[in-house]
């Protein structure tokens, strides 16, 4: 079965044709910039690489470019639009609403409109998504896949802020928490590995944006992001968790906007705000030539990541296996190897030499005989969105 993955986001969209059940990608590519004077689309197939600049002035024109390369009778991965069996979407929010995967109905894209005012930057485009490829593949089985789904799964008095509780009733307000594509991916092929279901695992997702997630028997009982993006660990440009005053006295004693600080902690704090650089590659080689801030950035983002393993051990009474993933998991040893650094008290031993070795694959980078097991395992979130259209399909 053949399988389209869109990734709609504001001015991009991301695709994959995957085959399925043998998991092969026939086709990936990007359609970037849409809506600017420049575009571009980017496309791949087996040996085949191609980028055409062009203005991409809408979704639908970037999604009818695809389809033409998809299409191409020399480097395409389709005979016919009817060749795709199902459209799987990425949907961020799902609100409270979506607990699983699902087809998309009228009723779904309502709902889905209806979290616009959660997920602004988000659910818009990954709709517009759906409705053109509504329209394009009209005869696919058109699936939603949340990022916040995964995280149905958390208690009550995990996902509940100590605030009055009406506030969660009327006005929806709790953790939601996100990245669940990535996290469920990774924990099932950590499953997978540590050949158990009933197990006790943290997923540490560490890209531009990062979070973890403390996932008992396969399901999701903890998880670092919140009602927002912006809780939990140290990320690229945004701050993580800090103590809401900051923000009241950044409005009444300063006097900044509120539009000022949102852009202050989202977009200017981070790793970015203590470096002046967001790249971890670039932090990484000016703490290594002796640079102060840059080590002490390292420092607290480390420490951040350890501090929620411990507290997720504590959460699960217990710990199987950690597992890194993600641009910085994959590959910082550096941040592996400081946020693993003296927690034998726990369990957890790394093995330096295997920390240290560059690769793609599935990894255990733990000691011989470490009571936990440390896994690399790079994140497919496109791999994820079509095993569970493809889960769903065929289960129909
Ligand atoms: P996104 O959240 O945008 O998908 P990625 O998962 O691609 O992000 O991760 C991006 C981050 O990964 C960047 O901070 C980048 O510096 C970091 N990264 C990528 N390669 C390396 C590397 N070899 N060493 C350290 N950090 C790396």
């Amino acid at each position: 079965m053949k399988i389209l993955v869109l990734n709609s986001g504001s001015s991009s969209i991301k695709f994959q044709v995957i085959e399925k059940p043998n998991d092969l990608i026939l086709a990936s590519g990007l359609v970037e910039k849409i809506g600017l004077s420049e575009g571009a689309i980017h496309y791949k197939a087996g040996d085949y690489q191609h980028t055409v600049h062009i203005p991409v002035p809408d979704h639908q024109f970037g999604l009818e470019k695809v389809a033409i390369l998809l299409l191409d009778k020399e480097h395409g991965v389709l005979k016919d639009v009817k060749d795709i069996e199902v459209v799987g979407h990425r949907v961020v929010h799902g609100g409270n609403a979506f607990t699983k995967t699902t087809f998309i109905t009228d009723k779904v894209k309502d709902k889905i409109k209806e979290l616009f005012d959660l997920a602004p930057l988000h659910n818009p485009p990954n709709l517009t998504g759906i409705e053109v490829a509504e329209e394009m593949f009209a005869h696919a089985k058109q699936v939603a896949v949340f990022d916040t789904s995964f995280h149905q799964s958390l208690p009550e008095k995990a996902y509940t802020y100590a605030i009055p509780l009406s506030l969660r009733d009327e006005k929806n307000i709790r953790m939601y928490g996100f990245h669940g594509i990535s996290h469920q991916y990774v924990s099932e092929q950590a499953i997978a590995m540590l050949g158990k279901t009933e197990s006790k695992i943290i997923t540490i997702h560490l890209g531009n944006g990062c979070s973890m997630t403390a996932v008992e028997n396969g399901k999701s009982v903890d998880h670092s992001l919140g009602f927002g993006p912006n809780d939990g660990l140290v990320m690229g440009t945004r701050c993580g968790a800090i103590d809401s005053s900051i923000i009241f006295y950044l409005i009444n004693q300063l006097g900044y906007t509120s539009e000022n600080v949102n852009n202050i902690l989202s977009k200017k704090s981070g790793m970015l705000g203590l470096t002046g650089e967001s790249d971890l590659r670039a932090i990484e080689a000016k703490a290594e030539a002796g640079d102060k801030e840059c080590q002490l950035a390292l420092d607290i983002n480390a420490y951040r990541i350890k501090k929620t393993i411990g507290s997720y051990a504590a959460s699960m009474n217990g710990l199987d296996a950690i597992v890194f993933t993600a641009g910085i998991g994959e590959n910082s040893d550096v941040i592996r190897r400081m946020a693993c650094d003296n927690l034998d008290y726990l369990g957890i031993e790394l093995d330096l030499e295997k920390n240290a070795v560059r690769s793609k694959e599935h990894r255990d980078i733990s000691k011989e005989g470490s009571k936990v097991r440390i896994f690399v395992i790079p994140t497919n979130e496109e791999l994820g969105i079509a095993s569970e259209g493809y889960r769903l399909a065929t289960e129909s």
